[in-house]
């Protein structure tokens, strides 16, 4: 009960402050809810810094992804799912929930605070697979300043959940070496698989296979159903996977 409530309180300033839309204010409710009643405390810290560090970095970078057609501050429950659904779902795993936790809002909170953190980048970000220069805002791009952020940002929610772990230490070295991970391989499957789009009537690159103008694109490369959030999803799961992983080797249990 205390977990649902805490999470409908934090939800509910998250709308309050236009940082989540209704739908995905109900979605982060049923998220946190069962991240706190599966994992304790430790775990809804992970969830907590995830939010709040996020939430704050987007406000403070300057954006340069609006001029792109993402989709801007305020996020939709198809963000908060391909967040934080790894995350719940990892939970519920008995033993190892707060390590899937940990490593799954890692993951999620550097690819958030790497991509707001690239708005400070001088120089425009290089497509992580070929190295060549793409326009702020497009997936699979990276810049130095977006991957230190990013690598601070896992370490906020490894940080956080230390405070209430006794196996702190295994659980931070976790957090940054898994969010990092995340991190890249949701950049390589951006540069790679996710699709790629071209509006004809404005002469537009666009991730979408509606450009905003309302014209239907042309598809350019990778797979036409594999959205931003679906990259996301993959790469929030791959590193709940490695959250297992880490708990197996690193564990309470895995001591000789
Ligand atoms: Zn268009």
């Amino acid at each position: 009960m205390h977990a649902l409530l805490l999470s409908a309180l934090l939800a509910g300033l998250g709308w309050r402050l236009r940082a989540l839309t209704a739908g995905a204010a109900a979605t982060a409710i049923l998220i946190g809810t069962i991240i706190l009643a599966a994992t304790g405390w430790a775990g809804m810290a992970a969830l907590g810094a995830f939010f709040v560090g996020s939430s704050a970095i987007g406000r403070v970078a300057p954006d340069h992804t609006a001029a792109r057609g993402a989709k801007g501050q305020q996020r939709d429950p198809w963000q908060v799912l391909a967040n934080g659904g790894p995350a719940a779902l990892g939970a519920l795993l008995p033993e190892a929930g707060l390590w899937l936790v940990t490593a799954s809002l890692a993951a999620a909170a550097a690819d958030t605070w790497a991509t707001a953190t690239g708005g400070w980048s001088r120089r425009p970000p290089r497509n992580i697979v070929t190295g060549a220069l793409v326009p702020p805002g497009t997936s699979g791009g990276v810049t130095w300043p977006g991957s230190l952020g990013g690598t601070v940002g896992a370490w906020s929610v490894g940080a956080a959940v230390a405070l209430f772990a006794p196996e702190w230490r295994s659980l931070l070295i976790a957090a940054l070496g898994i969010g990092v991970a995340g991190m890249l391989l949701d950049s390589l499957l951006g540069a790679t698989l996710q699709g790629r789009f071209r509006c004809d009537g404005c002469g537009q690159d666009t991730e979408r296979p509606v450009h905003r103008c309302g014209q239907m694109a042309r598809r350019t490369g990778g797979l036409p159903w594999l959205t931003n959030d679906g990259v996301n999803a993959l790469a929030t799961g791959a590193a709940a996977g490695l959250g297992w992983v880490a708990w197996r080797m690193l564990g309470p249990g895995s001591a000789p």
